[in-house]
């Protein structure tokens, strides 16, 4: 779950959602009673937010990253791209969340290899890049993609290098949050 309270955005200028609506399937939205992977019952099919006006204040917060980064091309855009992109506020890792419908999404060009890029340059700053399907998180790394199952809330993604014979490599594994 998303919580915007801890996200500072505003659309970058010439940004609006039009008809996108991925936001309002793709994530946990308690104050609708809505669950990640199905349609909140107030999105509104290729138009919005059916109840724009009274949406909840965590709804009216949020602003996934195609909105706020002007650099960010169209193909981007969630609705085109079947994902939804936003920084974590605390570890600032990238999160892509996949539409459950379209799981596959993010390994289809040019979404793959530029994950790839922005793993590799993530790197050198201890950050990661994560996809998650629903729940289900598979870390992206410049050599390899790491499935770690269902992240629940408060598990961690730890990562370690390694060194080999070919030079350092680096593992992840998911930490359970504590009972
Ligand atoms: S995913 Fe982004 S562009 Fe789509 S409705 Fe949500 S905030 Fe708007
Ligand atoms: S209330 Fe509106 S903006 Fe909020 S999740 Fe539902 S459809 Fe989306």
């Amino acid at each position: 779950m998303i919580d915007p309270a801890q996200i500072a955005s505003h659309p970058a200028p010439g940004r609006s959602c039009g008809p996108c609506t991925l936001c309002c399937k793709v994530f946990d939205v308690p104050a609708v009673e809505s669950v990640a992977g199905t349609w909140c019952r107030h999105a509104v099919s290729g138009r919005g937010c059916g109840i724009h006006a009274e949406r909840p204040d965590h709804c009216r917060a949020f602003h996934c990253l195609w909105m706020t980064e002007h650099w960010l091309g169209p193909e981007w855009k969630p609705d085109r791209a079947k994902m939804v992109l936003t920084l974590d506020p605390v570890t600032r890792f990238l999160n892509v969340q996949v539409d459950p419908g379209q799981a596959g999404a993010w390994r289809r060009a040019p979404y793959y290899a530029q994950l790839k890029r922005w793993a590799v340059a993530s790197l050198a700053q201890k950050r990661h890049v994560i996809v998650f399907v629903n729940k289900n998180a598979t870390v992206v790394l410049p050599d390899r993609d790491v499935a770690l199952g269902v992240f629940e809330p408060g598990d961690r993604l730890v990562a370690r290098e390694r060194m080999t014979a070919a030079g350092p490599v680096i593992d992840v594994e998911k930490v359970r949050a504590a009972a």
